[in-house]
């Protein structure tokens, strides 16, 4: 096993003994990239030099320091490209550090490498990407699923120990499952946007890509809590998140939602599932029926909501102040050729249904009476916890598709997020862990399991999947590259 294998948690100790050096640990995985990128296309761009000079002056001591860490092409990094997949954003780079970079590099940490993804994180497969597809680790003629595909593609791969992503409805947790990784959705307002380029403001959150639970729970402590500089960030207290770790789940309620466990879900993810719930029951949990009864509406309300709030975030990028501008015409004609050439056709498509749904006439018919359902979706939940700790179900209705199959038919990809999108429209947390392999075509393809938590107790969350991930080997296993 190569250097760039380890987890967080145990390059953390080789650095800290000694035993290796940040620019060593840094060499590896440029290494690793060489080897295996040009197979995977995880990556964006990287820049070796810049990362080496801050390896050079790395302090091991902080809690990450010296971790290289990759991050999602969304996410503001200063002096870095940051074009979120989208040729309107080409060349353009960032002059400032989002906040959650602010903090890992005051833990420490060295962003390093922008991941690729589906433009403006529109997307389920990564195929959405203006400038490369990315390939799924485990069969590269399959999608590594999005739209933070690349993230979760280089954290499976060993081409990064941890990256970012950001996840509107269900951009980490969905990739995860399909790479077989760990994928983690804090609850809205535990992490700041600041310096996230918005897609749909009321749903985005980032989170971390790790190999192990306990990784997530170390990059969790270092990019929470409150930031003035983001109005929807709250100030709750940041508990350490790796705390419950090790405890046992005697007195854990799980929920089995009954909407969740429907026809049409391919048959060897729902046997991983209800396999992965006797092992919770083995280790002490207790399964309850739960209902979520508003979760048929949860995709309808999505793509109105997310759609609405994009056309609005998406207006900034005119060719004045940003990126790409088009040439000839007056300001108006500009503003037009701009947007008609640097958006591609699925984020056209989000712009057009959001400017639609908002329209006077159609307001109330659509955006309203979508917020509305909402509401209802956030009360399911509500309700839901009332009896138990944490939700278990399915992340992703099957294993990974194969590249080109769905790029044609927008409404069959949006069905890809139909169990991860009510935990963003209620506001709260969820976590993908590895729980089994379908087998096709002679390869193995991850399965994931989706833990839905209370709103701020993602330390009780990692709890239960670190439990569920120690009894297991699924987070051991290598993809054939
Ligand atoms: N796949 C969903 C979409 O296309 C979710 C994307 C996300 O979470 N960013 O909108």
């Amino acid at each position: 096993m190569s250097l760039s294998s380890l987890s967080v948690s145990e390059l953390r100790g080789k650095l800290r003994s000694r035993e290796l050096s940040p620019v060593e640990a840094l060499d590896a995985l440029e290494s690793r990239i060489t080897e295996v990128d040009p197979k995977i296309r995880g990556y964006i761009s990287r820049d070796y030099a810049a990362a080496r000079a801050q390896a050079e002056n790395a302090d091991v001591n902080l809690p990450l320091g010296g971790v290289p860490i990759a991050i999602k092409d969304v996410i503001n990094v200063n002096g870095e490209p940051c074009s979120c997949g989208s040729k309107i954003l080409e060349g353009y780079t960032a002059n400032y550090d989002a906040t959650v970079i602010t903090r890992l590099r005051a833990a420490g940490a060295i962003p390093f490498g922008r991941c690729n993804m589906d433009e403006f994180a529109m997307g389920s497969s990564t195929e959405n990407s203006a400038f490369t597809r990315s390939c799924n680790p485990w069969d590269l003629s399959r999608v590594p699923g999005g739209s933070s595909g690349g993230s979760a593609a280089v954290v499976a791969a060993n081409e990064a120990y941890a990256a970012f992503g950001s996840d509107t409805g269900g951009s980490i947790r969905q990739p995860a499952a399909l790479c077989s990784c760990v994928g983690l959705k804090p609850t809205y307002g535990r992490v700041s946007r600041f310096g996230l380029v918005a897609f749909a403001s009321s749903l985005d959150q980032i989170g971390p890509f790790t190999k192990t639970v306990e990784d997530a729970a170390l990059l969790l402590n270092v990019i929470s809590g409150h930031d003035p500089l983001d109005s929807t960030s709250l100030n709750e207290p940041v508990p350490d998140y790796t705390s419950l770790l090790g405890r046992d789940l005697r007195g854990i309620r799980l929920g089995m939602p009954k909407e969740y466990f429907i026809s049409g879900i391919d048959p060897r993810v729902d046997a991983a599932v209800r396999t992965a719930i006797r092992q919770y029951q083995s280790l002490g949990a207790e399964i309850v029926d739960v209902s979520l009864p508003n979760t048929e509406h949860a995709v309808g309300v999505y793509y109105i909501i997310a759609t609405a709030e994009a056309s609005a975030n998406l207006a900034r990028f005119d060719g004045v102040r940003y990126g790409y501008r088009a040439t000839g015409g007056n300001l108006l004609e500009m503003y037009g050729s701009t947007r008609a050439e640097g958006f591609g056709p699925e984020v056209k498509r989000r712009i057009i249904l959001g400017t639609y749904v908002l329209s006077s006439g159609y307001y109330d018919a659509y955006y309203l009476r979508a917020q509305k359902v909402r509401t209802l979706i956030r009360r399911d939940f509500t309700q839901a916890f009332e009896k138990v700790d944490a939700i278990v179900c399915p992340t992703s209705p099957e294993p990974a598709f194969k590249a080109g199959e769905r790029a044609d038919d927008p409404l069959r990809m949006y069905l890809a997020d139909i169990f991860t999108i009510a935990c963003n429209l209620a506001g709260t947390c969820g976590i993908s862990i590895p729980c089994g392999f379908a087998e096709e075509e002679g390869k193995k393809l991850p399965i994931g399991l989706q833990l839905i938590g209370q709103p701020f107790r993602e330390a009780q969350l990692l709890q239960i999947a670190h439990a569920y991930e120690q009894s297991t080997d699924w987070h051991k296993a290598q993809p054939p590259l």
